[in-house]
């Protein structure tokens, strides 16, 4: 009964394979690298758009603390790479 629900279960899991295209060992292999590398990019989106460092003062100017470029005190995003502005919160 237990190697029955086995069979069962693996079969299954070759009809969600065919169904992404995958038909060997190898494609396996390459949709789950292709999975790492596509979780690490979007890890580091979240960081890059959703975390805000505070940016850098140089000369007078607001600095994007991930590139570099000019920030405006309006700008809640980098006009240039994106990354999310944290800016402090003003004194009372
Ligand atoms: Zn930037």
């Amino acid at each position: 009964m237990a190697e029955m629900f086995k069979y069962e279960e693996g079969m299954g899991y070759a009809e969600v394979c065919r169904g992404h295209g995958i038909g060997s060992p190898e494609d396996l292999d390459s949709a789950l690298w292709d999975y790492s590398q596509l979780a690490d990019q979007a890890s580091e989106m979240i960081k890059h758009f959703g975390t805000a460092m505070e940016p850098r003062l140089s000369g007078g100017l607001v600095l994007c603390p991930s590139c570099g470029k000019q920030v405006l005190y309006w700008n809640r995003y980098c006009p240039s790479c994106g990354r999310k502005i944290g800016w402090k919160k003003k004194r009372s």
